[in-house]
């Protein structure tokens, strides 16, 4: 028996090339589109005013899966950390985060991750595999179920480095902005990447509409190569001319810089002094990201006095820097802190890791 297509997987254009494959109006794609996509209501054997012909194509070559939940926790602050299980049985998180009106949902883009930053939980169990564009349709599914609603903003910060599964995650910002289907507006959906360089440029050059944030996290190519090895291949220099030339061509859009703060490592007053030079030129909205220790990290949170200097010179240099005393830190639903679990060989290998530095 040949597998069904997840019907998560298509866009607008796919589900007209279907109507016209069978010789119905394309007209009726847009109906199930916006019945699946604009409205959440996936039951789609039962929609009226569309002909029998394209339900039954449908239900013969297409199915809708939404994960299962395996666990949901919630914060002090409402922050919701969600585990689900994809149909191979693999796990991802998805995290629900509460805001003054507007609620944000960081989706995962990757079972795991290839790109080995020092600081992060998920990195220690390296890629297992890329999330289908239809994977992450139903992160954002399955948030509609447990809020009633969309979320108003969609960041892909969670597992994975979204720019590593580039065609998958391009399909979805499409997908997710479609005015015919999610709406979400560019503007609310952000890709943050590590700093893949070329996958920048291909962002610009498909023209992709979203935004972009740079997790920066060193001023310099020292202290940078030491905690993202990404910057090995793609040292500061290329990847702040990537971000020059991101802001020149997108008419000076602004991209946010995300900084996480590693006590002693990348939080002296001459970081921040550098982290201006680097980044006023891009007229970038700094988050400052305190790190959230997990059980077998070798760094540690800066004290609060060093939090505020730090981001206090960033404001009276005329940046606009944003201190995220990340949300769900019990929960461990924070920046680089998600993982299905803190198991024993991650534990071992940061150890491991310690040891060596
Ligand atoms: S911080 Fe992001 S890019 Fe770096 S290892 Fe973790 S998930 Fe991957």
């Amino acid at each position: 028996m040949i597998a069904k297509q997840s019907l998560l997987d298509f866009d607008r254009q796919q589900l007209a090339d279907v109507c016209q494959s069978i010789d119905v109006p394309t007209s009726h794609a847009n109906t199930i589109y916006g019945k699946v996509f604009r409205y959440g209501q996936l039951d789609v054997e039962n929609t009226v005013n569309v002909p029998k012909k394209l339900l039954a194509w449908l239900d013969e070559n297409t199915e809708i899966h939404l994960p299962e939940i395996i666990s949901q926790q919630q914060s002090e602050d409402n922050t919701q950390k969600l585990l689900l299980r994809m149909d191979d049985k693999r796990d991802v998180e998805s995290v629900i985060i509460p805001g003054a009106g507007r609620i944000t949902q960081c989706i995962s883009s990757q079972v795991g991750c290839a790109i080995g930053c020092e600081f992060c939980l998920t990195a220690t169990g390296g890629l297992t595999r890329n999330l289908t564009t239809a994977e992450m349709m139903s992160e954002v599914f399955i948030a509609h179920r447990v809020l009633g609603e969309y979320p108003r903003n969609l960041v892909l910060m969670g597992m994975g480095e979204p720019l590593h599964n580039y065609e998958h995650v391009a399909k979805f910002v499409r997908m997710v902005t479609d005015e015919r289907g999610m709406a979400f507006s560019p503007r609310r959906v952000t890709i943050s990447t590590a700093g893949l360089v070329p996958a920048i440029y291909r962002m610009l050059e498909d023209d992709l509409p979203c935004s972009l944030a740079i997790s920066l996290n060193a001023t310099t190519n020292e202290v940078r190569n030491q905690i993202m090895p990404i910057n090995l291949k793609y040292p500061l220099e290329s990847l702040l001319k990537a971000m020059q030339d991101y802001v020149a061509v997108r008419n000076r859009k602004r991209i946010l810089v995300e900084y996480v703060l590693l006590a002693g490592i990348n939080d002296s007053e001459e970081d921040a002094k550098r982290l201006v030079d680097l980044v006023k030129p891009l007229n970038s909205t700094v988050n400052v990201l305190p790190f959230n220790p997990f059980p077998g990290s070798k760094y540690q949170r800066p004290s609060d006095e060093v939090v505020d200097m730090f981001s206090k010179h960033l404001n009276d240099a005329g940046l606009v820097a944003v201190i995220r005393r990340s949300k769900g830190r019990e929960i461990s639903a924070a920046c680089g802190q998600l993982k299905t679990e803190v198991n024993e060989r991650a534990v071992q290998l940061l150890a491991k890791r310690s040891a060596k530095a």
